[in-house]
């Protein structure tokens, strides 16, 4: 199949300074976790994208000096020669696949926070940073600001010699070019402050020297955030675009890559789907895209090629840029070429992408198990080894674990029986799909639904009703894997004292679970949210009871609610959209008990009550420090408990204790995956029932194989060797 003519424009070359691109889609630079120390993992993830059809793939960002450590975070670094031999492997990898390599030339200022290098950073004043503890900078003199500028050719050189195509300074996310362009930042009145043409001085001769030591080899762009969001306190568009007009006169930017908002809101840019839908910033690529003469990169977290060719056709900009859509599918303008646009695995906005990087892990994704796999299990997204021998597989249950198992082992070849209790697939998914602002979540499913459609291996039966020990024994089929899921704990079972919560019930009127919620369970126009899960659920319960003009409060013993939510970037709207809707919210705080009489009532202890000194060493029966015993009362009409999850167990665990009935039923082995073993992230959930299917035949596939490790060992040399010392 060819790609529809319409989608076309999409796969013209576009020349940026002395480099031309296969396509138009362009790959930014984001974070997977492997800098430069793990070449192995780096290379094959951007290879695959490569691969997939992506024009230009560029790695994260990439720290220039040790002075722009950013320690805890894992960025690439071009500290040395190492980190050069190290990333040649991803350029020569992405090369390839006749994709074009980027990199990002990264100098943090205050933001760095060198926690391994103990370098100091400089920057254009000496200001307190807003995302780590006692960092300041050094504030720049002339000669410091000549040595800066240097550290960015050196870097640019580097960069050409480990075998980059483009080089891009960064000033977005409030790097150092923006910390000189912004006055929040820079308070100077000498000819690096003052003026826009002061002010911008920095980022024009960084450019301007980048592009006399590479320009003529190397593409060299910027990466800009046009429009800070913060009103007349940081940039707003219209200096913005001055700014770039004056890079434009003195033609040393080959490319714009564009965005808004700052590091401190990084989630208005890698906005999550529950507040920004695809698009969203299409008209910050179509401002800069009118005053330049170069190509213009525009993020929009976009997935459908018709938009896509849209925003081409119209002028708005030259490049679709995207990380998370080319992390969820790195074949996705190879669909489009193809004519198989039904097969994207479209990206759903969950943004658990970005909160590996904010826990210094590497990047998982929800949509494509594979991520990162590349390399350490070697696994390909569009590639399944083929099953090697003839196998029927009953999997019961068309959860997201059961989903993604199905599928997988469909690609491979066995034989699927997925037998789904409900009318509808989907598990829980389909309740979280309805949660406010979660809609595009369903693509988990209706990604799944079409390929398992499309799998001749696969037969899907739903409306089956619960399948019973007896009716899974007697199937018929060799292997069977269990995947019926969690359900919510029904009396408040919480991580806080690993109990219930006294008083609890969801079998009396007054409780619901969020299961019940969603079938539609009376609530009374007090609501009391009990959130100790952390993440969305909580949140989403919330939200949909104050939709519904009820009065309501959140109660958690976090120190704010759904704090995973930070991770996802979504925190800081969330709880701007908590405060909106006027939900009461009681951090810190759990719950001793619940009474019932014409109304519901919590007590409420304050999670730091007891007596700060600890009594030393400890009298046996007694508790070390003094005990509070202060109480508040608040009261409601229904409490909602989002407590904790428990697996739905009792399946599996009837069919291994009739282990002995299985050789006479011809079951060869029985498992079980995804919440129904442990409830986790859907991520995880999903990532399991990937792998227990691309590892089917090993002894005990429930159990996962080993992976490669990119570790130093003892005894080998290091890089550098600095006096000769290893
Ligand atoms: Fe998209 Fe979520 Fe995957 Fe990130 S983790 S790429 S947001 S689907």
């Amino acid at each position: 199949m060819a790609s529809e003519s319409r989608h076309d424009i999409l796969f013209e070359p576009v020349r940026i300074g002395p480099k031309t691109t296969p396509n138009r889609f362009f790959g930014v630079p984001h974070c997977n976790g492997a800098g430069s120390q793990r070449p192995g993992a780096q290379a094959a993830f951007r290879a695959m994208k490569a691969e997939g059809g992506w024009g230009v793939v560029c790695v994260e960002y990439c720290a220039i000096s040790p002075e722009s450590d950013d320690t805890p975070h894992i960025s690439v670094r071009l500290w040395d020669e190492g980190d050069v031999v190290n990333l040649r492997h991803t350029t020569d990898s992405v090369h390839r696949h006749g994709a074009l390599a980027g990199i990002q030339l990264w100098y943090g200022g205050g933001h760095a926070p060198v926690r391994e290098s103990l370098a100091i950073a400089r920057g254009p004043s000496q200001l307190p940073s807003e995302t780590a503890y006692q960092n300041y900078c050094h504030e720049c003199d002339e000669d410091d600001i000549a040595e800066l500028i240097e550290m960015y050719v050196i870097a640019a050189k580097r960069s050409e010699q480990a075998g980059f195509d483009y080089v891009e300074i960064i000033g977005s996310d409030s790097a150092l070019p923006t910390q000189f362009l912004q006055p929040m930042y820079n308070k100077r009145s000498d000819r690096w402050g003052g003026s826009l043409e002061n002010r911008a001085r920095f980022w024009l001769e960084t450019m301007a020297a980048v592009k006399r030591a590479v320009g003529d080899r190397v593409a060299v762009g910027t990466r800009i955030a046009i429009d800070n969001l913060l009103g007349p306190a940081g940039l707003e568009l219209e200096e913005g675009l001055r700014f770039v007009e004056l890079i434009t006169r003195e033609g040393v930017c080959d490319l714009w890559n564009i965005k808004i908002s700052y590091f401190m809101e990084w989630g208005n840019d890698a906005g999550p789907s529950r507040f920004f839908k695809a698009g969203y910033q299409t008209w910050a690529a179509k401002a800069v895209k009118d005053v330049v003469n170069v190509p213009v990169v525009g993020v929009n977290r976009m997935t459908s090629p018709d938009d896509m060719a849209r925003i081409i056709g119209a002028g708005e900009a030259d490049l679709i840029g995207a990380a998370r859509p080319s992390i969820a599918d790195p074949f996705l303008p190879k669909k489009i070429q193809e004519g198989r646009t039904d097969d994207i695995r479209e990206c759903i906005g969950c943004n658990i992408c970005v909160s590996q990087f904010n826990q210094e892990a590497p990047l998982i994704c929800t949509q494509n198990a594979t991520a990162m796999e590349e390399y350490r299990r070697g696994w390909h997204p569009e590639k399944f080894e083929a099953a090697p021998a003839p196998c029927s597989v009953l999997v019961v249950g068309a959860g997201p674990a059961g989903l993604e198992c199905a599928r997988v082992l469909g690609e491979r070849g066995y034989e699927v029986h997925l037998r789904e209790a409900e009318d509808e697939i989907g598990g829980h998914i389909r309740d979280v799909m309805r949660y406010p602002g979660l809609a595009e979540w369903g693509r988990l499913v209706s990604y799944r639904q079409a390929q398992i459609d499309k799998l001749p291996a696969v037969a899907l039966h739903t409306g089956v009703g619960k399948m019973t020990a007896d009716d899974v024994l007697a199937y018929g089929a060799d292997k069977i894997v269990i995947a019926v899921g969690a359900h919510w704990a029904t009396d408040g079972l919480n991580a806080v004292d690993f109990g219930a919560i006294a008083g609890a019930d969801a079998a009396l009127p007054q409780f619901c679970t969020p299961e019940q919620i969603m079938r539609g369970k009376a609530v009374g126009e007090r609501v009391v949210v009990i959130d100790g899960d952390g993440y969305f659920t909580g949140v989403a319960m919330a939200e949909m009871m104050a939709d519904q003009g009820k009065q309501v409060s959140v109660v958690t013993q976090f120190n704010e609610v759904a704090p995973f939510c930070e991770l996802t970037l979504e925190g800081p709207n969330l709880q701007r959209l908590l405060h909106e809707k006027n939900i009461a919210c009681y951090p810190l705080h759990w719950i001793e008990r619940i009474a019932i009489d014409n109304t519901v009532k919590l007590s409420l202890a304050y999670a730091y009550r007891d007596g700060y000194q600890i009594e030393l060493p400890p009298q046996t029966g007694q508790a070390p420090r003094r005990l509070g015993t202060e109480v508040s009362e608040l009261e409601c009409d229904t409490v909602i408990l989002c407590t904790a999850r428990k697996s739905n167990r009792a399946l599996f665990t009837e069919l291994k204790t009739r282990k002995s009935e299985w050789a006479a039923n011809q079951i060869r082995a029985v498992y079980h995956v995804g919440d129904c073993h442990t409830p986790r992230f859907m991520q995880l959930s999903i990532f399991e029932g990937h792998r227990l299917a691309r590892e089917f035949e090993a002894k005990n596939p429930q159990l996962p194989l080993p992976f490669i490790r990119e570790q130093p060992i003892w005894g080998e040399a290091t890089s550098p060797t600095p006096n000769g010392r290893n």
